[in-house]
């Protein structure tokens, strides 16, 4: 499959820069000296030393992820049977909910299904909003905000949508476009069904898959049969000359790049002034923690946070998913559980250890003081930027960034280079069909 003299290269070996050296057998040069990207799980025993399961042995470790849980949703039969050629897939049910931790309240999401949890006169109030015909028409722009209360009504909006997404968006959600929508479905026959009764388990991510074994042995499998330089950080591109500039001083030739490099990192590197104001970014924390079970530890995967002291929005528990997040010693020992808590931070500004040593205590305080963890048996925090990317209403800045680099021979793909929300399987779905293109 390999192309040989050909000067086309991926940069960036993340599953959507995987996906592309996969289809196409291409060259990738990637920053770090791992595979996956965002996407891979590292192992910490409980003197929080790091160990690699290509070394050694990691069964007595913690398996945690740098963005936290990262589950495989929307997996269609071609690409499950594409996956699983590199490792097994495990199949799981959706467990997830609200917690109103004034009340200590959980109620299932999707919240707009399970209104049977709330007061009569509060759900019936939700119930006239959200099915009647008397909501604000969105405007022709909206923003997320009008969006979510053009749907979800005011009552809604006020317990959960506008307080999960100050947190979520880090205070933009008035700013920008309404974005990732599948996340939050209005079925107006649903909502009234599951006012009075139970509903089965429903939405994008109802069930979802994770690769027997740890994200990172996916990730390593798919690199293993690639053309992958490690430890290549592109520092500059030359676009008149088609060259590419590392850190580690090596200059590379090119026609053609494939990129999975953020979007405004991108243009930088090339020198490029789009002459418009950049949409923005927000990174995430991510405290990961081993721990001992606390008394209200809620029987859910992951539950969403309207309101919390320390700023998070969500936490999510790898071992209810999966024992084998835990070191050996405690599968059987249900008093012992791993999870990760998420904290939106506005992006690119770098975060100093002080302050993310105060935020990590006092997440891990809170979710104590909740009851949902007693003592802490290992903590490791990592930070993510960008995390997240989102746009303004009828921005073309994005649009604009990879028309300019595509004049260039650059082709952007991925959650980060094309700043669009992705989740796993459209980035490698997206690298696959951009390598099959490129090598056609
Ligand atoms: C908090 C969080 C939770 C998520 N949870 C889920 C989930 O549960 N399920 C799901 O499906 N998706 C989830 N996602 C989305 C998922 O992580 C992305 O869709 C996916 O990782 C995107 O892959 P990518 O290859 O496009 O980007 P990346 O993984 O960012 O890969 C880009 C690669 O480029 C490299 N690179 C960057 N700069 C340079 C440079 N200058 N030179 C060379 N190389 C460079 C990076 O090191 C990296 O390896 C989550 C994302 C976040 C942030």
């Amino acid at each position: 499959m390999r192309k040989e003299g050909t000067k086309t290269i991926i940069l960036g070996a993340g599953l959507s820069g995987l996906g592309a050296a996969l289809a196409s057998g291409l060259p990738v040069y990637e920053a770090t000296d791992r595979p996956g990207g965002v996407c891979h799980s590292y192992y910490l025993d409980e003197d929080h030393m790091r160990h690699d399961p290509y070394v050694g042995e990691v069964s007595q470790c913690f398996r945690f992820e740098p963005a936290g849980g990262h589950w495989l949703f929307g997996v269609s039969e071609v690409s499950r049977k594409k996956i699983e050629g590199f490792c097994p897939l495990r199949e799981y049910a959706r467990k997830a909910a609200v917690f109103f931790h004034q009340t200590g309240t959980l109620v299932p999401y999707p919240l707009q299904d399970c209104l049977r949890y709330f007061e009569d006169a509060v759900r019936n109030r939700i119930l006239q909003e959200v099915c009647s015909d008397e909501l604000p028409s969105p405007q022709r722009s909206p923003s997320f905000k009008d969006w979510l209360l053009a749907n979800f009504g005011p009552t809604l909006c006020e317990l959960f949508f506008f307080p999960f997404n100050e947190r979520y968006t880090c205070g933009l959600y008035a700013d920008i476009a309404p974005q990732d929508l599948y996340k939050s479905v209005v079925d107006k026959q649903r909502i009234r069904r599951g006012a009075f009764e139970d509903a089965p388990n429903h939405g994008y991510n109802s069930v979802f898959l994770y690769p027997s074994g740890g994200l990172d042995k996916l990730v390593r499998a798919m690199s293993a049969t690639c053309d992958i330089h490690f430890d290549h950080r592109v520092v500059r591109i030359d676009t008149s000359l088609r060259k590419v500039y590392f850190e580690n001083g090596a200059v590379r030739s090119y026609d053609k790049i494939i990129s999975t490099i953020p979007l405004h990192t991108m243009i930088q590197l090339c020198g490029i002034d789009c002459g418009q104001t950049q949409d923005p970014s927000t990174a995430v924390l991510v405290v990961n923690m081993g721990a001992m079970r606390g008394a209200n530890c809620p029987p859910y995967h992951w539950v969403y946070l309207p309101s919390s002291k320390s700023g998070i929005h969500r936490v999510g528990f790898y071992s209810h998913v999966d024992r084998s997040f835990v070191p050996q010693r405690y599968r059987e020992d249900d008093r012992v559980v791993s999870l990760y808590a998420e904290k939106s931070l506005r992006g690119d500004f770098p975060l100093s250890a002080e302050v993310k040593a105060e935020t990590c205590t006092a997440i891990v305080d809170e979710l104590k003081e909740w009851g949902f963890i007693g003592t802490p048996l290992v903590i490791d925090s990592t930070y993510t930027d960008p995390a997240y990317t989102w746009s303004r209403p009828e921005s073309t800045w994005a649009p604009t960034a990879m028309r300019e680099l595509g004049h260039r021979g650059i082709h952007q793909i991925g959650r980060y280079g094309a700043w669009r929300f992705q989740g796993m399987m459209e980035s490698f779905e997206e690298g696959l069909s951009a390598g099959q293109t490129m090598a056609q």
